[in-house]
């Protein structure tokens, strides 16, 4: 995500690391590059200038100018804009009314308003919300509907029938009543797009906001279209007040043009971003963390939000009361973690979050790690139940028998050995005290209360 503009205003902001002061020169200079690197992105020329000439105002100000650090002065002042301009904070939806709640999403053809549903139904299910109902108002393309109810079905929330043969306007009105009489918190309502804006859709679309009084109106644009994206929305928005934007294919998106440029252009939030084609590929949109991201700083607190997420918490707990109890991490908990891991998108996925990974390319990354894990289960699925509650008795020939059950190597075996070793080491440290304040530390940070396998002790 965002790694062109990562690059580049790396390469710009390293530049300046090496050199002791900032002088006018140097600051003029980085700030041509810094300039060049927002227009690459595809970022909107307003908004390049408007950036550019805060970053300027700021870095001249006396105090920068005398700060010890000044390279790293300027870094934290681009930062900060960085995120200025992405809006400061998250902004949540609002969802306080009279249920059924509606949503509505608004936005071109393709952009991924059905993907995005399915998406925030799952995402307000994990919040905590019981019972939402969506339903389609695309009545144009009968696939559309199929689309959303299988889409529903994935993710286990109600879907409310509709067929071609129906007005939206009809559809829509139906709906809030169904959703009302099944006793529905949320109604989330897809719309038809079209290929550009045009009066009939726009037409279409302000008598469904007028009908629903939905109080989210989301608009869903793709990421890919750079500074296109703030502009529809500028369009929709003179059309209807939207609430917030769904920033969609973050994930395929390396310039970031689209996410620097919504807030300034219409003043709407950008509320989500879309990072992949599968429904738990939703993120809340978080200026800082984003603009981490951006400046290779890494995201660690998404990384954080997203193990919380989708660790099985149940496993987790058990694996936490079982080591209080004093009872050993065995093999079989270390294939657990390896499964957990795989489950988040292996290692790469979680890479790509880290500090410092923006400049490792992604075959190397790919290379070392999920290959890994997958070995590693394969191994251990190669050992019989009590090689693998005691891992003691694994010498010489059962070591050659394991390694030729998983394909592997002798010396593959010993490795896993070895990392596990480690790893046991690790928790035993963290068995007494340490293991409780640990918890105590995570249960605050992740929903639910509860913590990742082992106490966060991954085996890297
Ligand atoms: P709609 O016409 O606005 O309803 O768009 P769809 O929801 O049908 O999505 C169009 C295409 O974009 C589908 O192939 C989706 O899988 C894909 N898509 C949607 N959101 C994302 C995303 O965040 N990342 C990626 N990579 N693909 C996405
Ligand atoms: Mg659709």
């Amino acid at each position: 995500m965002f790694d062109n503009l990562t690059q580049r205003l790396g390469k710009v902001l390293t530049n300046l690391r090496g050199q002791g002061r900032l002088t006018d020169e140097n600051i003029k200079e980085t700030m041509r590059e810094v300039r060049m690197a927002l227009l690459e992105a595809d970022v909107a020329l307003p908004v390049v200038r408007e950036f550019i000439d805060q970053v300027k105002r700021k870095a001249t100000g006396e105090e920068v100018m005398k700060s010890l650090t000044p390279g790293q002065t300027l870094i934290k002042i681009v930062n900060d804009e960085l995120i200025h301009v992405m809006g400061e904070a998250n902004e949540a939806l609002d969802l306080a009314a009279q249920p059924p709640a509606v949503i509505l999403m608004a936005g071109l053809q393709g952009s991924g308003k059905t993907t995005s549903v399915a998406k925030l139904a799952r995402w307000l299910l994990q919040q905590g919300k019981k019972k939402i109902s969506v339903v389609s108002c695309d009545v144009y393309r009968p696939a559309a509907i199929d689309q959303l109810a299988t889409l529903a079905r994935d993710v286990g929330v109600d879907f409310i029938p509709s067929s071609g043969d129906e007005k939206p306007l009809n559809i829509a009105q139906r709906a809030v009543k169904e959703a009302a009489k099944g006793f529905a918190e949320v109604l989330i309502v897809d719309t038809a797009g079209r290929l550009h804006v045009d009066e009939q859709m726009m037409g279409e679309i302000k008598q469904l906001h007028q009908t629903l009084d939905p109080v989210e109106t989301l608009f869903v644009v793709d990421s890919m279209t750079g500074q296109d994206a703030a502009n529809t929305a500028k369009a929709f928005n003179d059309a209807l007040p939207l609430t917030g934007v769904i920033l969609t294919k973050a994930d395929g998106d390396a310039r970031g043009g689209a996410a620097l440029s919504i807030r300034q252009i219409t003043g709407k939030p950008i509320k989500f971003i879309g990072v992949g084609e599968k429904t738990d590929a939703l993120e809340a949109f978080h200026p800082d963390r984003i603009a981490s991201r951006i400046l290779g700083m890494g995201d660690v607190l998404s990384l954080v939000e997203e193990v919380g997420r989708k660790v099985d918490q149940e496993k987790a707990t058990q694996l936490a009361k079982k080591l209080q109890k004093g009872k050993g991490f065995d093999l079989e908990d270390f294939k657990e973690q390896m499964l957990q891991m795989a489950n988040m998108g292996g290692m790469s996925g979680l890479l790509d979050k880290l500090p410092g990974m923006g400049e490792i390319p992604d075959h190397v990354k790919n290379q070392v790690n999920d290959k890994e894990i997958g070995r590693l289960i394969a191994i251990i699925n190669s050992m019989t139940p009590h090689e693998r509650s005691f891992p003691a008795v694994i010498k010489g020939s059962r070591k050659r028998r394991i390694a030729a059950g998983s394909g592997t190597q002798v010396q593959d075996v010993n490795k896993l050995l070895k990392q596990f070793m480690q790893m046991q080491k690790m928790m035993k440290k963290m068995k007494g005290g340490g293991m409780k304040k640990m918890m105590k530390g995570m249960a605050g940070r992740f929903p639910g209360g509860g913590m990742p396998p082992g106490g966060g002790g991954f085996p890297f």
